[in-house]
């Protein structure tokens, strides 16, 4: 026997990077030319891992990629150093130096901001790139639209900054169309009333994943901001992005570590919250909230084992689950149990184990821990 030179998987992740390739292409395609492709990789690339998916995305042709702050900024600086990079959230004034180091583009929500990376850049005798944050309702980051020719003017006036986009977001593109196209007009006011007027190499953007839905045919906007969509997930249930074919880049596994029949009337797991009813033949999966499954999914989540629904009984816990397989008596130690994914014509859509927890997609994928190795399928996408 050879020595394997890496522990078996217990619970792991795949991660098919031609998908990702293809649904970032199929996304592309489905908007005008000129549009330009703002690809949002933030924590860790919604948990599919930045380094190991960074030069696909720039094989799919991404324009400027999108982090959270100067430590992502870094590992994407890392493996593409001409690539723009775009932070989306506040920056720290003691992270002020690494913009540099990094050559990252930081969003510019405030005149103090205006003022801390003119000064920055001053004396780095550098120009700083920035984009600037417009708030339309969003109620987060950015400035309030009203306030937006004010900051607006300050950057156009530093010399040392050169404002190379504007951008708004959207709190519930998916779920109120109206909401979103009095951001949309908003944003367009304002974008109309700026003097001196923008240039048409600046780059304006306000679309996420929800908000492709309801992208107008002639945009005003030159540029989306994706980040969901890219690894085949849909921002809501009833999206009607499924026209623009995607596929699940992520599939979410464990094993099965023991089965064996409890007696009726035993209790399983923590807080015996399931008590069995009768003669019960359970498998011991090998993942639990250490690893990314959803406490919340204790007495309600289900995984696929050859093909088949298995309920979780009981508590998910730190490194087991249990689930019923009562069903299936070809069970074996060591058998595939999938928690997102395919197996045979069954299906787990992330959506699907998301609202069984409660949650939502972008939760679940960057709650997958450390723990959890991501195994990655190479293939050239088609
Ligand atoms: C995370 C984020 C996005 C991407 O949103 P998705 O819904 O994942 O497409 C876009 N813009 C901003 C400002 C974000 O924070």
């Amino acid at each position: 026997m050879t020595e394997a030179s890496s522990p078996p998987l217990r619970c792991w992740a795949e991660i098919d990077l031609a998908a990702l390739e293809r649904n970032i292409k199929s996304i592309r395609s489905a908007l005008p030319d000129h549009i330009r492709y703002v690809a949002v990789v933030k924590a860790d690339a919604y948990g599919h891992g930045i380094n190991q998916t960074v030069a696909r995305f720039m094989l799919s042709g991404v324009d400027i990629f999108a982090v959270a702050n100067v430590r992502e900024a870094a590992a994407v600086r890392e493996l593409g150093p001409a690539c723009p990079i775009l932070l989306l959230s506040p920056i720290l004034p003691d992270e002020d130096p690494f913009l540099l180091k990094y050559d990252a583009m930081p969003t510019v929500s405030s005149l103090g901001e205006v003022l801390r990376f003119q000064t920055l850049a001053v004396r780095a005798g550098r120009t700083l790139s920035v984009h600037l944050k417009i708030d339309t309702g969003m109620g987060r980051a950015g400035v309030w639209h009203e306030q937006g020719q004010e900051i607006y003017t300050a950057i156009t006036q530093s010399r040392n900054l050169k404002l190379t986009g504007i951008f708004t977001h959207f709190p519930c593109a998916g779920t109120d169309p109206t909401f979103t196209d009095q951001q949309r007009r908003l944003f367009l006011e304002l974008l109309d009333r700026l003097t001196p007027h923008p240039g048409s190499d600046l780059l304006i953007h306000a679309d996420n994943s929800a908000g492709l839905e309801t992208f107008p045919e002639k945009s005003p906007f030159n540029t989306v901001r994706v980040g969901l969509l890219q690894f085949g997930i849909l921002p809501s249930e009833h999206s009607i992005l499924s026209e623009v074919r995607t596929n699940p880049v992520l599939s979410f596994h464990a094993r099965v570590g023991l089965v064996k029949t409890v007696p009726g009337g035993t209790g399983i797991s923590y807080g015996r919250t399931h008590i069995v009813s009768k003669d019960t033949r359970i498998a011991v999966l090998t993942g639990g909230y250490g690893d990314g499954i959803p406490r919340a999914l204790s007495n309600r989540g289900q995984v696929l084992i050859h093909g088949n629904t298995c309920p979780i009984l009981g508590r998910v816990t730190m490194d087991q689950t249990v689930v019923d397989v009562s069903a299936l008596p070809d069970t074996a130690v060591g058998d595939k149990a999938t928690l997102v994914g395919r197996q045979k014509d069954a299906e787990i859509t992330i959506g699907a184990f998301s609202r069984s927890a409660d949650t939502i997609p972008w939760e679940t994928l960057t709650s997958i821990t450390m723990r959890v190795p991501r195994v990655y399928k190479a293939n050239l996408a088609v």
